[in-house]
């Protein structure tokens, strides 16, 4: 690893002025990805931004239409909320089932975002949920969020100081993972929202996306046999040695009619 400075500011501005301090300049936040890829020289920062000290990023809000989830708070602790588990309980279930207990426990939901894995799993639940990200400068939709492969809307020194997410009457988060990292190679969030059913997908393609077709189908009647005989087309899915394109679409269907029948038959509580 090469030599870089380390910032740990207790303010906004404080933060915003180490970072302009130098160039390559990176936030740093649990460093479960940011520290793998110094290590790897995949990422060679001058100075690093620890995010540890702000106040902002800190903590869970329940509300009673929205749960706020500070950028900063570990899988572990979404995974471990009392009012996470009662207000959206796919949402604790999905921050537990994040790669094993060490990442869980440094890993937080505003680095997971900020690096728009492909494969990751919170960008599944904020665009199934149509969450909002608050940053250091303005309210970005989960819609427009998730720009492309590790690619976001963020621009560079802006930082993500909460996630909202809007209550939902219903929602689910069925993952096949892979079983060496704990990735998904398919997850699928499916959730019943006041703005109508939203099926997002992650691990599939280079970005998460909403599966829009699986979205009107399930909106004229939300049970699993309403995708009875439904195929997902493979066209621009990926294809690696975990699986092909064609094996990636069954499981996107195969997984949103296990979520929807969860939810029916658990009367919305998964
Ligand atoms: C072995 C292993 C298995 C994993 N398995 C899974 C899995 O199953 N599912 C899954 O979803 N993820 C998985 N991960 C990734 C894990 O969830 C990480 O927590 C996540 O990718 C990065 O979060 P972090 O807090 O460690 O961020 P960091 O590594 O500190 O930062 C990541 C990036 O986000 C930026 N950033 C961080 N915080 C902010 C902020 N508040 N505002 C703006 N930018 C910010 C940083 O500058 C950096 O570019 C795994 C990781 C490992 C090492």
């Amino acid at each position: 690893m090469r030599s870089f400075d380390y910032h740990r500011p207790s303010s906004l501005p404080e933060a915003a002025k180490a970072f302009a301090a130098a160039p390559d300049t990176r936030l740093l936040a649990g460093g479960m990805t940011l520290i793998p890829a110094m290590k790897m020289r995949l990422a060679l920062p001058t100075a690093l931004v620890d995010l540890g000290g702000l106040a902002e990023l800190r903590g869970i809000r329940a509300g009673r239409e929205e749960i706020g989830i500070g950028a900063m708070v570990r899988h572990v602790d979404v995974a471990g909320s009392a009012d996470v588990r009662r207000l959206i309980p796919a949402l604790s279930a999905l921050a537990g089932g994040i790669g094993d207990p060490q990442v869980r426990n440094r890993g937080t939901i505003g680095g997971s975002i900020a690096n728009n894995d492909p494969a990751a799993d919170y960008p599944a639940a904020l665009l199934g949920l149509g969450a909002t990200i608050t940053t250091s400068k303005r309210k970005i939709a989960a819609d427009k969020f998730f720009t492309g492969m590790f690619e976001t809307a963020l621009d560079a020194g802006e930082i993500i100081l909460q996630v909202t997410f809007p209550l939902p009457a219903m929602a689910a988060y069925e993952k096949f993972r892979s079983p060496a990292s704990r990735y998904a190679l398919v997850g699928v969030f499916v959730a019943k929202t006041s703005s109508g059913v939203r099926v997002a997908v992650t691990g599939a393609a280079p970005g998460v996306f909403r599966a829009t077709a699986l979205e009107s189908l399930l909106s004229e009647k939300f049970t699993p046999e309403a995708l009875a005989g439904f195929r997902f087309p493979a066209e621009g899915l990926n294809a690696d040695m975990h699986g092909d394109a064609q094996f990636r679409a069954n499981l996107i269907s195969v997984l949103t009619r296990r979520a929807v029948a969860n939810l029916v038959a658990g009367g919305g509580k998964s």
